[in-house]
């Protein structure tokens, strides 16, 4: 849970590391710490103890306004993008956007969609397939360092990330 109020720091720290891309479908990328997941990584303080989240799921809590995020709610990305921070709903068609909320098995449908985990694909890749998607992150943070660029987004989107267009 981030309580709008008693949090105001935290948040303001969150917010201060985020970079929003300008257009109205456009990622909201989380630019500080980064895990070996490929994930953003927050530290934040809850009932005297330090604890780590990634960036989607405290993005998704910030969301709620002070209600608490439910702990069988996971952060999932429509985008695919690790980094995205963007709260979101779905599309015209109910296609998930940025970040949503949703259960393990929404997580498994997502991840079969964007060609991610589940199947022989990432059986083979294995670690790899985890590398490629911390380095992508990296590229994409590196790309918005200095404010949004589109042309350098997408090229750092194509890193390690296998295209099928
Ligand atoms: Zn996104």
């Amino acid at each position: 849970m981030v309580d709008p109020v008693l949090d105001a720091a935290e948040i303001a720290r969150f917010e201060a590391a985020v970079v929003r891309g300008p257009g109205p479908e456009d990622c909201w990328l989380f630019t500080s710490a980064i895990g070996g997941d490929g994930y953003g990584r927050l530290w934040v303080r809850r009932d005297g103890r330090r604890i780590m989240l990634r960036s989607n799921r405290y993005a998704l809590a910030l969301a709620r306004e002070g209600a608490p995020l439910e702990p069988w709610e996971r952060a999932l990305h429509g985008c695919d993008v690790p980094l995205c921070v963007r709260p979101s709903g779905a599309d015209e068609l109910g296609r998930p956007r940025h970040v949503y909320a949703g259960t393990q098995r929404d997580n498994m449908e997502q991840m079969g969609r964007s060609g991610r985990g589940g199947g022989r694909v990432a059986v083979r890749r294995g670690n790899a397939g985890l590398l490629a998607r911390r380095e992508r992150s990296i590229a994409l943070r590196e790309a918005v360092r200095h404010g949004w660029d589109a042309e350098a987004v997408a090229d750092a989107l194509a890193v390690g990330h296998p295209t099928l267009w």
